[in-house]
């Protein structure tokens, strides 16, 4: 039962270079990996591989591609220590946040990789992604939805891709890290998530239809208003600073307001990566929590739409969705 599985999403890691650029090739990654020596170590895990079918680059990536990935696991969940999802670097964050909240009473690690530079390159650092996330699934010491990326180990719905070619790529600006891999591997156990004893099961996510729209100076919000009011069901409004948006939200209160009696749910988030919203702290962010938007707090823009197609796939009413956008359900934000 110290074995591990690895599920082959795709990404960079695993691509080769073609005429239209790096793509995901079945069957190759697996030829990359049997070049890994350190794979056979004695003091690394035994592991299975599957592959995702199709395997994506992960802007390809669908709620549908969430749903196959929970199967996976739920499916094997008895028969694994830990799990490892490989997966490309561009929406790995969206997928790690949806997946800390479709993986409901998770006690084992589930933890997503990939890299930068795919292992057919001489400089790949998917051999020390992989090598160590593989060791911390066996460790187990850390049993919820995780990402390990150039040396850091962070929540998965606390990370964010911060760079697009830098190898430390992804940042956890508003949790600490969870673990440093340096010489060892040295995990802070007073940040991990305990496991709530109940039974682990999968929700799927339904393809919900959610928007985010990054507010712009001279944004022209009747522009997107039919949008906001009729076509969507949650929306993440990416604000300055604390949650503030132009013009004291004067144009932007009866869209609000209108998109509620359709039955919509407004989060304010941030375009600070680090920090928290704070509604009402100026004139500019009161005119949104008087007409009823909900404050994201520090939520990642990537967890914010996780936790809409989450929430509303459970079949929660809006009032009940604005609700729990602000509450903490799997350590994605701070209350
Ligand atoms: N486009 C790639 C992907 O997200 C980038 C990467 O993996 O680094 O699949």
């Amino acid at each position: 039962m110290d074995k591990v599985l690895i599920l082959n999403t795709g990404g960079t890691i695993g691509m080769a270079l073609t005429a239209n650029g790096y793509t995901p090739i079945k069957g190759y990654f697996r030829t990359e990996l049997e070049r890994i020596e350190e794979l056979e170590h004695e003091n690394m895990p035994k592991w299975d591989m599957i592959e995702m079918d199709p395997i994506l680059d992960s802007s390809n990536i669908t709620v549908n591609d969430w749903n196959k990935i929970g199967e996976v696991i739920r499916d094997n969940y008895d028969d694994y220590c830990g799990f490892v999802i490989v997966h490309g670097t561009d929406t790995m964050a969206y997928t790690a946040s949806a997946l800390s909240f479709m993986l409901r009473n998770l006690d084992k690690p589930v933890v997503l990789t990939g890299s930068q530079i795919p292992l057919c390159e001489l400089r790949s650092d998917g051999r020390d992604n992989l090598i160590t996330s593989l060791v911390i699934a066996k460790d187990a010491v850390v049993k919820e939805v995780c990402l390990y990326f150039g040396g850091k180990l962070m929540r998965g719905n606390r990370a964010t891709k911060f760079s697009a070619d830098k190898l430390i790529a992804f940042k956890s600006c508003n949790y600490p890290y969870l673990a440093d891999a340096g010489i060892t591997i040295k995990y802070n156990p007073n940040l991990l998530r305990q496991p709530t004893g109940g039974k682990f099961e999968l929700q799927k996510l339904d393809d919900v239809p959610i928007g985010v729209l990054k507010i712009f100076p001279g944004i022209q919000f009747g522009l997107f208003e039919s949008m906001i009011t009729e076509n969507l069901k949650g929306i993440v409004f990416e604000t300055f600073g604390s949650g503030n948006v132009p013009g004291n939200g004067g144009e932007l209160i009866p869209i609000i307001k209108s998109s509620f009696d359709h039955g919509a749910v407004i989060v304010v988030c941030s375009q600070c990566p680090q920090g928290t919203v704070s509604l009402g702290t100026y004139e500019t962010s009161s005119g949104l929590k008087k007409a009823g938007a909900v404050a994201g707090h520090d939520l990642t823009t990537e967890a914010a739409v996780a936790k809409l197609y989450y929430l509303f796939s459970c079949g929660y009413s809006a009032e009940e969705v604005k609700k729990y956008m602000e509450i903490d359900l799997v350590g994605e934000l701070t209350e």
